[in-house]
């Protein structure tokens, strides 16, 4: 369920009116619900009860501070894949014991600090960083805990772009040779084995990929303890899907993923993790955008937004859909027309999507690009010198302003021209 709903014919998020904060922030903006990044979270929580757990909120799906304050309040741990993503858990108080640091390229630098932070676990995601890790950790006089993430050989997600849990996908260590590097880990005295780790795929629409996945793991759990290996933790990643559409066959309902991952893991007397990202965030916020032109060509019919593929690129990059919605409420028997809806960034890829039907729209009109919430705002840059776009949380009737839109003077600023050019 979306807090995006209408009264009196104008689009709100939870009671606050989307056209309020345009003509206060401006658009193009994000617009954030506090009230439901609070419930997908505890409908999470709670689909897990009973087992023994930590939840990782994956940082990359959105990672604005006051988004991480609101789920670090709620008692929310992280998953972080970079030295500042660390650096904004941190902040944001959350404790390091629930922070887990996965990613296939982390740095010496970032791996120092994670050490000094005293992060709960790192995801080793191959044999050279292990390397890498031991070595640190010896230098600093410290022992670094580890799972191995493992490549479970599983085509889950719904985008190639999105796939990570197959052979040839760059995450992970094959699961044939996990044995091998559980062995080689051992004798690391920079090290500490304490679980295993898997990541399969985002925007995952059924259980079977999961279930897949998560039995060959089991399975190697037991074959590592039988090695003699300490194995506490069993981090499933994170993956589950969502609805982008209203009439889409809904992704499996986060009560029976907790289900099934407390069937498959029964009497394995492990710590679960888990790293939910879009789950969280992807319908907690929309895009917010306003009508530039409507340009009526003689094949199509063109909505013109102030909102561009900069500003959020899933549909340019993966062929994302979206729902998009006039945030004045057209009346019922309104005529529909066809439109195609594009941004002004000058790459045919600026296009949010084609062939939409829509009550008419007139320049000026507002529209929200919905499920916007997570691999939104965090994707953003500043292609074509338009500024980084906004960020506002909403929590009832009141919101703020969490990321500020530079001004061009702010973003030129920031480059110089040598004296000798
Ligand atoms: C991106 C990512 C996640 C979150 O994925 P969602 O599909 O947003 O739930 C979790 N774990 C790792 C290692 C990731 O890279």
């Amino acid at each position: 369920m979306r807090h995006f709903h209408f009264k009196d014919g104008q689009m709100q998020a939870e009671n606050t009116s989307l056209q309020a904060i345009a003509d206060d922030i401006g658009t193009p903006c994000y617009v954030y619900s506090a009230a439901t990044f609070t419930r997908h979270y505890r409908v999470f929580a709670d689909a897990l009860d009973g087992m023994d757990s930590l939840i990782a909120y994956s940082v990359k799906a959105n990672s604005n501070l006051a988004v991480l304050r609101v789920l670090a309040k709620l008692g929310c741990g992280a998953d972080v894949v970079s030295g500042g993503e660390l650096l904004r858990a941190l902040a944001v108080g959350i404790p390091a014991q629930k922070i887990v640091f996965s990613g296939v390229g982390k740095t010496s630098d970032e791996m120092r600090a994670a050490l000094e932070a005293g992060i709960y676990q790192f995801n080793v995601e191959s044999l050279p960083e292990l390397e890498a890790l031991n070595e640190l950790a010896l230098d600093m006089g410290m022992v670094a805990p580890i799972a191995f993430r493992i490549n479970p050989d599983i085509e889950a997600g719904g985008h190639e772009k999105i796939s990570t849990g197959k052979a040839e996908n760059k995450f992970g260590i094959d699961i044939n040779v996990a044995p091998k590097a559980y062995a080689h880990a051992q004798n690391l005295s920079g090290i500490k084995i304490q679980g295993i780790d898997m990541h399969i795929g985002s925007q995952i629409d059924s259980l079977a990929p999961f279930k897949a996945a998560l039995s060959k793991l089991v399975a190697l759990v037991k074959t590592l303890r039988r090695d003699g290996h300490t194995i506490d933790t069993l981090d499933v990643g994170g993956g589950l899907g969502i609805p982008y559409r209203d009439d889409e066959n809904a992704p499996p309902l986060p009560t029976l993923y907790g289900q099934m991952v407390k069937e498959m893991t029964k009497g394995l007397d492990v710590k679960l993790i888990f790293e939910p990202g879009r789950m969280i965030a992807g319908n907690a916020g929309v895009l917010l955008s306003k009508v530039l032109y409507v340009k009526t060509g003689s094949a199509r019919n063109f909505l013109i937004l102030d909102a561009a593929m900069n500003d959020l690129i899933r549909p340019a990059l993966y062929g994302a859909h979206h729902d998009i919605e006039p945030v004045s409420q057209p009346p019922k028997n309104a005529p529909l027309q066809t439109y195609d809806i594009v941004g002004p960034v000058c790459e045919t890829g600026d296009t949010f999507a084609t062939g939409r039907q829509l009550a008419t729209l007139k320049a000026g009109d507002l529209v929200a690009i919905h499920s916007a919430g997570a691999y939104g705002a965090v994707q953003a840059s500043q292609y074509n010198t338009r500024p980084l776009v906004p960020e506002v949380l909403v929590d009832g009737e009141r919101y703020a302003l969490i990321r500020k839109r530079p001004s061009v003077e702010e973003i030129l600023k920031t480059e110089s021209i040598p004296d000798w050019v």
